[in-house]
C-alpha cells in the first residue's frame, strides 16, 4: 500500500472536509478556527466566495495558458492590479509558482544585474527548502542539513533579535549594523557583494519584525556600496502585517520584492518585482518556467486584491492584529513562560522561555498541540520551535479574535495551569 512519507507529519490531527471564512470542518465533525491560513497563505479566509467564483469561471476558460507561448488576460490584469499596490517604481513584474522559487529568481538577477557573487542574509531568515533557497535559509539547519554542498556565495549576518540578546532594539539594531560594517572587511567585500536578502519580519524564522532601523541601515550600506536590496515579502506581503507590505513600517524602497502566500488566497502564484531597468538584466532565458502565472491562479490573484481593496483587509489586519496582540499580552501576564508577545498585524508570535529565560521548544509543542482540542488551529516556529504563531486570515472578526483568544488561553492554562 502507497502512503505519504513519513516526514509528511501534520502539525494537527485534523482532517479537512470543507473550510469557509475563517473556520475549517473536519471529517470528524467538529468545527475549528483556523489561525494558521495555511501557514500565511488564505488571505481572505478559505474558500472566498469571489475567489471561488473568479477561479471557477477562469477554469472553464483556459486552465493553462503556458505563459511563455501565448498571454492570458488574468496575468495581464494581475499585473495591473500589483502595479496599484507595489511601491513605485517596482513597475515589472516575473511569475513563478512557490516562494522558493521567486527568492531563487531574485538571486539569478541580482547576480546577473550586478556581475558580483555574493549574497547576505540575515540570521533566522527562511527563504525556502528549494536547494539555493535552502542555503540562503537560516531558520533551522533542519532546512538546510543532509544534502550539502549547498549553493557557494551565500553569507550569513547577524538579525537584531533584542529578545534573545537580552538587549533593547536599539541595542540590538546597532550592534547588527556594526557587525555588518565589520563583514565587509572580514567576510565579503562590498565590491562582491550583490544583494541584501531579508524578511520584514522573520517568518518560520520566529514572527519577529525586523526593526524598520535596520532595513534603513541596509538601504544605506545598499546604496553606499551598489548592493541590491531584496525583501523577502512571501509571509509578510498582502496586508499581512497591517500594512500592505511589511517593509512599509519603514521607509526604505526595495530595489527587489518577492511575493506569494496571501496573494492568491491559496493559489499557487508568486511573483518578483523589480525596477524594469533592472528587471532587464536578467540574462535571456533565465526567467520562465512551464506553470508560472497560471491562469486559474492569477484570476484568483485578481480577485484576491479586489478584496483586500473593497473589504480594507489591510486596515482590518491591523486593527484586528492590535486586538489579538493586546489581548495576548493579557495573557501573557498571568503565565511567566510566556517569554515575548511580539508581531505587527495578523502576525503574531509568542516566545516560550523557561524561568531561567532560555527557549522552551518543549512547552510550546504542547500549547500548539493543545490548542487543536479548544477548536484552534495554530503552528510553531523559530529555529528552536519555541514559538507558536497565531495568523487569522484577513477577514477575522473581532468575535473570532476574541474566540481564539479564549481558546488559546484555555489551551495555556491547560499546559502551565490557570
Ligand atoms: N520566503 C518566505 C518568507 C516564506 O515564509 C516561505 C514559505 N514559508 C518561502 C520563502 C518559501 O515559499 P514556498 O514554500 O512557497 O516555496
Amino acid at each position: 500500500m502507497t502512503a505519504l512519507s513519513p516526514h509528511l507529519k501534520q502539525a494537527t490531527p485534523v482532517v479537512v472536509d470543507h473550510a469557509l471564512g475563517s473556520w475549517i470542518h473536519g471529517t470528524d465533525g467538529r468545527e475549528y478556527l483556523d489561525f494558521t491560513t495555511g501557514i500565511g497563505v488564505t488571505s481572505t479566509g478559505h474558500c472566498h466566495p469571489r475567489v471561488v467564483a473568479a477561479a471557477q469561471e477562469q477554469a472553464g476558460k483556459i486552465i493553462h495558458a503556458q505563459y511563455t507561448t501565448v498571454m492570458h488576460p488574468p496575468l495581464l490584469e494581475l499585473t495591473e492590479k500589483l502595479g496599484e499596490v507595489l511601491p513605485d517604481g517596482l513597475d515589472s513584474l516575473f511569475y513563478a509558482n512557490s516562494g522558493s522559487e521567486a527568492v531563487e529568481s531574485a538571486i539569478r538577477l541580482a547576480r546577473m544585474a550586478t556581475g558580483r557573487p555574493n549574497i547576505v542574509t540575515f540570521q533566522g531568515g527562511f527563504h525556502g527548502r528549494t536547494v539555493a533557497a535552502a542555503t540562503l535559509t537560516t531558520a533551522g539547519t533542519r532546512f538546510s542539513a543532509g544534502f550539502s554542498p549547498l549553493m557557494g556565495g551565500v553569507h550569513m549576518a547577524p538579525f537584531p533579535y533584542a529578545y534573545r540578546y537580552g538587549w533593547s532594539v536599539d541595542e540590538a539594531v546597532d550592534f547588527c549594523l556594526r557587525e555588518l560594517d565589520y563583514f565587509f572587511v572580514t567576510r565579503t567585500a562590498p565590491q562582491d557583494t550583490a544583494a541584501f536578502l531579508i524578511e520584514p519580519a522573520l517568518g518560520d524564522g520566529g514572527y519577529l519584525p525586523t526593526p524598520p532601523a535596520f532595513l534603513e541601515g541596509l538601504r544605506e550600506r545598499a546604496d553606499q556600496h551598489g548592493i541590491l536590496l531584496i525583501v523577502d515579502e512571501v509571509q509578510t506581503g498582502c496586508g499581512r502585517t497591517g500594512k500592505f507590505w511589511g517593509h512599509q513600517y519603514s521607509s526604505i524602497s526595495p530595489d527587489v520584492l518577492i511575493t506569494a502566500k496571501g496573494i492568491a488566497s491559496g493559489f499557487p502564484i508568486s511573483a518578483i518585482a523589480a525596477p524594469e531597468e533592472l528587471m532587464a538584466k536578467a540574462w535571456p532565458g533565465s526567467q520562465g518556467g512551464t506553470y508560472g502565472g497560471n491562469a486559474v491562479a492569477a484570476a484568483a490573484g485578481c480577485a484576491t486584491l479586489d478584496l483586500i481593496r473593497d473589504e480594507r483587509l489591510v486596515e482590518n489586519s491591523r486593527v484586528r492584529g492590535d486586538e489579538l496582540r493586546t489581548a495576548v499580552q493579557k495573557i501573557q501576564q498571568d503565565h511567566p513562560g510566556i517569554g515575548d508577545v511580539r508581531g505587527n498585524g495578523l502576525m503574531l508570535g509568542i516566545e516560550f522561555t523557561a524561568e531561567d529565560g532560555t527557549p522552551d521548544s518543549a512547552t510550546a509543542l504542547a500549547v500548539q498541540q493543545a490548542t487543536t482540542g479548544h477548536g484552534l488551529l495554530t503552528l510553531t516556529c523559530g529555529p528552536l520551535l519555541n514559538v507558536v504563531r497565531l495568523i487569522p486570515p484577513l477577514v477575522v472578526t473581532e468575535q473570532e479574535i476574541q474566540t481564539g483568544v479564549e481558546r488559546f488561553d484555555a489551551a495555556v492554562s491547560e499546559v502551565l495551569g490557570a
